[in-house]
């Protein structure tokens, strides 16, 4: 039996390749342009006819590395890099859907995604329909004749709701809908979508696939039918991937699999630390035993994740005075970072939901979310505890 590559060598291996310079790691392509040896060699490339490169915008060797060792990882037949994660979902949309069409998403989903949905497609005749991710019943009822994709988010972004990505995959093919996975939360190092039938997957490279909070930058990952529509309204829109940010993201997938592992790990020990500390009522990972959805989280994940979130009963003011008390985290609303971050959801990420719209969303006055970095978990927990046991009195 042939032996398949694993994906720890993919990771550090796919898709290199040498230039006469015999480098030993991968070259960045600093150019706008190409050259040819000669008019008919250029008319030739230009036609189509041979293949090679002409201009940035439309192939580059260091981002084409890059694509193809994310394909890899995620095992889908092609990706297309692009500039940042809003891209990436904004170019698949344009390129794989029509004016009239429409997307059944959930609710719990990236908040600029909400906004593109919202004020931007809708402009252009493409409406979405918004169900809670884990509602099966809810997708199905949502779809309508006209409906051509599914968008869903798992684990969602802050209460940790799991959507079944194979059960869902069935009702999108059931209905020729394509189903879209914003696999950021998770990376392939911890869930592989299209094994489990979804058609697309989209990457806010930013996250964890960079890991280290430099550089701004997306992808899609997919067939080759789907692959060649959005590379084709890619090369003619614009927004592709720098060289410079691909070799970061490229030196970030050859340690995305330790650096997942160890976030989870981290954030596994303090969710349970935070389970039993009196001043805090729910907490949201996966990974917990007592989540409603811990065994299907288990079944399609490799583990749970760097991101969690819970409720302090104190409300917002004891939450505002957790997060001010902290020496060591940093206060930001961005996550896939080796540095742990802290954020209160309610007056940062979702301010802009209606008191209402936030209820409903579960997103409490109390809530406050941790994403979780690569410190030594005492010291993180250390750094927590005085705030914590403030709001106890
Ligand atoms: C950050 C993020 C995006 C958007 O990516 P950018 O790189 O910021 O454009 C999309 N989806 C999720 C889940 C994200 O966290």
């Amino acid at each position: 039996m042939e032996q398949r590559t694993g994906f720890d060598t993919l990771a550090v291996r796919a898709g290199q390749q040498r230039t006469n310079e015999r480098e030993q790691g991968e070259p960045i392509f600093a150019t706008s342009s190409y050259v040819f040896r000669s008019a008919a060699e250029a008319a030739a490339v230009f036609s189509g006819e041979c293949s090679g490169n002409i201009y940035s915008r439309f192939t580059n060797p260091t981002v084409r590395t890059f694509e193809q060792r994310l394909a890899a990882l995620e095992g889908g037949e092609r990706c297309v890099a692009t500039a940042s994660g809003m891209s990436a979902i904004l170019s698949c949309c344009l390129a794989l859907l029509d004016g009239g069409e429409h997307i059944v998403s959930s609710r719990a989903i990236f908040g600029s995604i909400t906004v593109l949905f919202n004020d931007h497609l809708r402009r252009f005749g493409i409406e979405t329909s918004y169900v809670a991710p884990s509602d099966l019943d809810a997708w199905e009822r949502a779809i309508r004749p006209g409906t051509r994709l599914l968008f869903v988010e798992t684990p969602s972004n802050p209460l940790a709701e799991v959507a079944d990505i194979g059960a869902l995959a069935e009702l999108a093919h059931a209905h020729d809908c394509l189903l879209v996975v914003d696999n950021c939360f998770c990376t392939p190092a911890l869930q592989r979508p299209l094994d489990m039938g979804a058609d697309v997957v989209i990457h806010s490279a930013t996250k964890y696939i960079d890991g280290q909070g430099r550089a701004i930058g997306g992808a899609v990952v997919g067939r080759d039918a789907q692959m060649e529509k959005v590379y084709g309204f890619l090369r003619t829109a614009g927004p592709c991937m720098s060289p410079f940010n691909a070799w970061i993201f490229l030196k970030g997938l050859e340690t995305l699999r330790l650096r997942m592992e160890a976030h989870s790990a981290n954030a596994l020990g303090l969710a349970r630390w935070l389970e039993q500390h009196p001043a805090v009522g729910r907490v949201y990972y996966t990974g917990l035993p007592t989540h409603p959805q811990h065994e299907l989280a288990a079944r399609q994940q490799r583990a749970f994740g760097g991101v969690l979130a819970f409720d302090l009963i104190g409300g917002k003011e004891a939450s505002w005075r957790l997060i001010d008390s902290t020496r060591l985290l940093s206060i930001t609303a961005n996550l896939g970072d080796t540095k742990s971050t802290i954020t209160h959801p309610a007056t940062t990420t979702h301010g802009r939901l209606t008191p209402e719209m936030r209820a409903s969303a579960g997103i409490g006055d109390g809530l406050v979310r941790i994403a979780v970095g690569l410190e030594d978990l005492d010291d993180i927990k250390a750094d927590l505890e005085p705030g914590l046991a403030a709001a106890l009195k």
